[in-house]
C-alpha cells in the first residue's frame, strides 16, 4: 500500500464533523479534518438536542463542560389560532434511561467551540481551515483527497485509509459518489429571527410552542441564556420578499416583545426540507449528518441525526482501521441508521403538517388521549435498521441503559471496545467483560432482557444477547461478524 497521510479525512467542521473526530481520535488514530471556511461559524441554528446526544458528549469527554451552557427543556405545546392547547410533548425532568434528561436546550456555536476545544488534546488530529476539497478518488485500499487553500490558491493532496463527508447541505462529497436524493415531500420557507434580550423580566413561555395556523404558522423557542428564537412560515411570495423588512417583522413580534425588549441577533429564511441520500457510501468514502439527510427543525432532530449517524460509523471505521477491513460491518451503517433518520423525519413532516392545519394531532404513535383528555406525546424511539446481529434476536438494536453500578454508571467501563457483560467471567482480548455477579442493577437489567449474556457496542447499542450458557460459542460468532480476520485494511 502507497505511504498514507492519516487514517481518517473528514470534510466539514460542523458538528457531525466535529463529533466524529473527537470519536476517532479516541481511538488513537489520525484525522485530518479539511474545513473550507476560515473560522468557526458564531450565529445561532441548532437549539435543541436529547439524552442521547448528551450520552455521546459524555463519551467524548465533552459533557461536563458543556452542561453548564445547556438548560433542560420543558418541552413542546402546539396551540390553535385561538391558543386553545391541541398536542402536549412534555419532556419531564427524569434522568432517562440514556443517563440524562430527555431534552436540552444549546447555542450551536457554544458546542462546536466545545468540540474545537477538545480536539486540540489529541496530537494526531489535525484541522486545516480555508481548505476547499474537490476532488476524491476510491482507490483499491485509500482515498486520494485534492483541496485548495482559498487564502493561497496553492493545491494539495492527501491520502487516507477512509473519508467522511460531513460537509453539510450542498455536500460536495454527495454529489462526487453520485448519491441521489429522496424528497420525502416538506418543503416551505421559513423566517427565523434569533434575538437576545435586553431584559430577563420579559414575560415569555417556558418551553417551546407551536403556533398552529392555515394563515401563519410560527414557532417559538425558549433558548438559552437571553436567547430566544421565533420561526415563521412564508406562505406568499410577497411574504418571502418583505416579511423581514422592519415593519413588516415588528407587526409580527409584537405581540410578544416590545422593540426595547431585545436586540435582534439574526433574521434570515431558510427552505425548510425532508431529503434522504439514496447511497450514505461508495468504496471507502462515507456520508454523515446534513450531507446524508435534513429535516425541518420542528423536532429539533436534524443535528442529533447527524451525531447518531458518526456514533454508529466511528467505531465500524476504527475497527477496519485497527484490525482488518471489514465491507459488511461498514454496510451496516447505512442500512442501520437509514429507517431511523426517516422515521424522525417523518415525524417532523407530520408536525409540519399539524402546524399548517392541514394535518392533524396523530403525528406519531407515541400520541395519547392523557386522562384528563388532551392529546400528550411522547418522545419517539426509532429503533436501528437491519445490519449487526441477529434478525431475531429481540434484545438486537436495543439502546443499553446508562444504569449505576455502585459508583460508577455503565458508560465509565466503556472504552473503545465492545463490552460481553455476562453471569460467567470470559477471557478474550478483543472484548472487555464484566461479570454481572458483582452488581445488582446490571443482574436486574440482564434478567430483564431475558438474557444470560449480551454484547453491547460503543455505540451503546446492543449487538446480541442469548440464554445459553455456552459463551464461546456466542461470543465467536458475533466477534467473527464485527472482526474480519483475512484482509488488513
Ligand atoms: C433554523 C434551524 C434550526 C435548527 N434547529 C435544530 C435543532 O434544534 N436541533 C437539531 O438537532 N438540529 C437543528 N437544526 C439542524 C442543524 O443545524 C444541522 O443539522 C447541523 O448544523 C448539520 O451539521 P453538519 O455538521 O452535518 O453540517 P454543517 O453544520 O452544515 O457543516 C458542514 C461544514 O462543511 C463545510 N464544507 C462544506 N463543503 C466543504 C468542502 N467542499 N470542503 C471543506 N469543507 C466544506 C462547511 O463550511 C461547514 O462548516 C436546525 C437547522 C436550522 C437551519
Amino acid at each position: 500500500m502507497s505511504v498514507l497521510d492519516c487514517d481518517l479525512i473528514i470534510v466539514g467542521l460542523g458538528p457531525t464533523g466535529g463529533v466524529l473526530a473527537n470519536l476517532i481520535a479516541k481511538h488513537d488514530l489520525s484525522v485530518i479534518i479539511l474545513e473550507k471556511e476560515n473560522k468557526l461559524y458564531n450565529l445561532p441554528r441548532a437549539v435543541h438536542f436529547d439524552d442521547e446526544i448528551m450520552r455521546v458528549f459524555e463519551t467524548i469527554d465533552i459533557s461536563r463542560n458543556f452542561l453548564n451552557k445547556t438548560i433542560i427543556n420543558k418541552g413542546t405545546r402546539f396551540l390553535d389560532e385561538k391558543n386553545n392547547l391541541l398536542l402536549d410533548w412534555p419532556r419531564p425532568k427524569i434522568i432517562t434511561e440514556n443517563g440524562w434528561y430527555p431534552s436540552y436546550r444549546f447555542h450551536q456555536p457554544d458546542l462546536e467551540r466545545s468540540l474545537r476545544k477538545n480536539l486540540s488534546k489529541f496530537k494526531k488530529v489535525s484541522i486545516s481551515q480555508n481548505s476547499d476539497v474537490f476532488s476524491l478518488k476510491n482507490k483499491s485500499n485509500f482515498v486520494e483527497v485534492k483541496y485548495k487553500n482559498l487564502k493561497t490558491n496553492k493545491v494539495s493532496l492527501l491520502k487516507s485509509k477512509f473519508v467522511v463527508g460531513c460537509d453539510g447541505a450542498n455536500s460536495f462529497v454527495r454529489n462526487t459518489i453520485n448519491s441521489d436524493l429522496e424528497d420525502l415531500g416538506f418543503q416551505q420557507k421559513w423566517a427565523v429571527i434569533d434575538v437576545l434580550l435586553n431584559n430577563k423580566k420579559v414575560l415569555l413561555p417556558d418551553r417551546t410552542i407551536q403556533y398552529c395556523s392555515s394563515e401563519r404558522p410560527a414557532t417559538y423557542c425558549r433558548n438559552v441564556g437571553r436567547r430566544r428564537r421565533w420561526e415563521i412560515a412564508l406562505k406568499s411570495e410577497s411574504d418571502e420578499k418583505d416579511f423581514l423588512k422592519e415593519k413588516n417583522l415588528w407587526k409580527f413580534l409584537s405581540r410578544w416583545v416590545a422593540k426595547d425588549d431585545v436586540q435582534i441577533e439574526r433574521k434570515t429564511v431558510y427552505t425548510f426540507q425532508s431529503l434522504i441520500a439514496k447511497k450514505w457510501s461508495k468504496g471507502r468514502i462515507f456520508l454523515a449528518g446534513d450531507a446524508a439527510h435534513l429535516s425541518p427543525p420542528f423536532m429539533g432532530q436534524g443535528m442529533c441525526a447527524g451525531i447518531r449517524d458518526v456514533s454508529n460509523l466511528a467505531w465500524k471505521i476504527a475497527i477496519c482501521c485497527q484490525n482488518f477491513h471489514n465491507k459488511n460491518l461498514l454496510k451496516s451503517y447505512q442500512s442501520e441508521r437509514y429507517n431511523n433518520v426517516k422515521e424522525y423525519i417523518n415525524t417532523t413532516m407530520n408536525m409540519g403538517k399539524l402546524l399548517n392545519e392541514i394535518g392533524d394531532t396523530n403525528v406519531s404513535k407515541t400520541v395519547k388521549n392523557s386522562n384528563d383528555g388532551k392529546r400528550t406525546m411522547t418522545s419517539i424511539k426509532p429503533s436501528l435498521g437491519p445490519g449487526l446481529g441477529k434478525k431475531n434476536d429481540s434484545n438486537r438494536g436495543k439502546v443499553f441503559p446508562n444504569m449505576r453500578l455502585n459508583n460508577k454508571r455503565v458508560d465509565e467501563y466503556f472504552d473503545k471496545n465492545l463490552i460481553l457483560f455476562s453471569k460467567n467471567n470470559y477471557k478474550n482480548k478483543l472484548i472487555k467483560n464484566i461479570s454481572v455477579q458483582q452488581f445488582d442493577t446490571l443482574s436486574c437489567a440482564l434478567k430483564k432482557f431475558n438474557s444470560e449474556a449480551l454484547i453491547v457496542r460503543p455505540d451503546r447499542y446492543i449487538l446480541s444477547s442469548t440464554n445459553d450458557n455456552n459463551l464461546n460459542d456466542f461470543v465467536d460468532k458475533t466477534m467473527l461478524e464485527v472482526y474480519n480476520y483475512k484482509k488488513r485494511y
